[in-house]
């Protein structure tokens, strides 16, 4: 059996979820992939995808987790973690993939972001903003080869981008990658500048702010301001506990759910340890993991918990799954 199908237990948490999800979710955070363009010695257990990770595979393997009535759209982007070699002729065609996804597939609420890189030529990328389904960037450190494991924010966030995104009202999807996260002196001072600068461009840190290890974003979400164009996806956080502090930081408002697909289709988890964090899936630990379930399920559960943990009504827990969304897109969804 491939691990994105839910089998027994996944099928059990799953019921579970249901009880308690909105009708309608959209995922705010979500990778169309063609595999022979990944780096699968970087991500090995992506290896049991399917060759071509469009929208329709999406949208089956979401359905399996959260049930098909309630898929209602989704933000999604090449998947940046490519071999350094032909890296611009990858981008290229991942950002094609994702246009010609947009243009075909049978949802409305579909938009995209496309991937940049510092070596990304600008009137290409501006050209590419005319397609209607486009609504921002998805800039990532993995795609600059110059870049190494910590890099900061503008090291692989060109300033051409920025104000673009600006200029037109944008959004910019932002992996953080400094150890700390949002604890780190330096994310929040160019989180700060950016959001100051730049006040038409829609900021969404990913991941909850690479929310991974849940004591850096209780910290570090004390020590950011909240900004009007300031936003977080939830998406592959496993931590209630990192989800609960940006709500009560920041608002539910400011919240959008999201799959990070295809990574929510392995088994395991991301979790805290130590200063830092840990993806736990198949081969990574001692021992048996036959209880893991799926990384997308144990996703949706933790946003559940913290929505209950923090005692959030049911329309703001719509409001994380669906509407916030809506209205971060709102001059691009229908
Ligand atoms: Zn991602």
């Amino acid at each position: 059996m491939c691990e994105f199908q839910l089998d027994a237990q996944d099928a059990k948490l799953s019921e579970e979820l249901a009880a308690y999800l909105p009708d309608k979710v959209f995922d705010a955070h979500a990778h169309l992939f063609l595999k022979r363009d990944f780096n699968l010695e970087a991500a090995p257990i992506l290896g049991e995808l399917p060759n071509k990770g469009g929208i329709d595979f999406w949208r089956a393997s979401l359905s399996a987790q959260v049930g098909e009535k309630r898929v209602s759209g989704g933000l999604f982007f090449g998947w940046p973690v490519l071999p350094r070699y032909d890296m611009k002729e990858r981008i290229n065609r991942a950002n094609s993939f994702l246009i010609d996804e947009l243009q075909q597939n049978e949802l409305s609420n579909t938009r995209g972001l496309l991937l940049v890189a510092n070596s990304s030529n600008q009137s290409e990328v501006e050209s590419l903003l005319d397609e209607e389904y486009i609504a921002g960037f998805k800039p990532y450190a993995s795609l600059n080869p110059e870049c190494g494991s910590a890099p900061d924010i503008h090291e692989y966030l060109p300033e051409w981008v920025c104000q673009l995104a600006d200029e037109c009202g944008l959004i910019v999807v932002l992996h953080i990658l400094k150890p700390k996260a949002l604890d780190d002196d330096g994310n929040i001072t160019e989180i700060s500048n950016l959001c100051t600068r730049y006040p038409r461009m829609k900021l969404v840190l990913a991941h909850a702010g690479a929310g991974f290890n849940m004591y850096n974003t209780i910290k570090g979400c004390k020590r950011l301001n909240k900004f009007d164009n300031l936003w977080f996806d939830l998406s592959a956080v496993c931590e209630s506990q990192t989800i609960a502090a940006l709500i009560k930081a920041f608002g539910s408002e400011r919240l959008l759910w999201g799959t990070d697909y295809p990574v929510s289709l392995r088994k395991g988890r991301f979790a805290t340890l130590g200063n830092t964090f840990v993806g736990i899936q198949k081969d990574t630990i001692k021992g048996s993991v036959f209880d893991a379930v799926l990384l997308g399920l144990e996703n949706i559960r933790s946003v559940l918990q913290a929505a209950h943990d923090c005692r959030i009504r049911s329309s703001e827990v719509e409001g994380i799954f669906y509407d916030n969304a809506a209205e971060l897109l709102s001059s691009k969804l229908k």
